[in-house]
């Protein structure tokens, strides 16, 4: 086989051996996959972080009320919700997309206010926009 003059992904340096060979060896190896795995972890750790921020302040501006109130953007803004952070949506039968955050999810009322809902056993009682 013909020498490889490749490139250790880890340390930067020319792997030399085998044309198959990808790392100096296998400390090299390690470190490439460690670090990769890191790197994941906590794009997926601060996401769910962030996932069940939102989910915590939509069961904060819910409590005390049965199943759905209305709040200002500005006061989920102000408790640090992330509105591009959903964990799936819901589309009612006159086509108004909720957002969920798990079991908590809420709707675009207009420019100023949400209308927050938690899941209920039977999907048709999201209710329709309400103004
Ligand atoms: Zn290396």
């Amino acid at each position: 086989m013909p020498e490889s003059t490749k490139k250790c992904p880890a340390c930067g340096g020319e792997v030399r051996g085998r044309a198959d060979k990808k790392y100096c060896d296998e400390y090299c190896r390690n470190v490439f996959h460690n670090q990769q795995y890191c790197e994941t972890h906590e794009y997926v750790r601060n996401i769910n972080q962030n996932l069940r921020k939102n989910r915590k302040i939509l069961e904060r501006l819910l409590l005390n009320h049965r199943f759905m109130t209305r709040a200002p953007q500005y006061r989920l803004f102000s408790m640090g919700f992330r509105f591009q952070y959903f964990t799936h949506t819901y589309t009612n039968r006159n086509g108004q997309l909720y957002y969920f955050c798990y079991e908590y999810g809420y709707l675009l009322l207009d420019k100023e206010r949400v209308l927050i809902v938690k899941k209920q056993p039977s999907a048709e009682k999201y209710p329709a926009l309400i103004r």
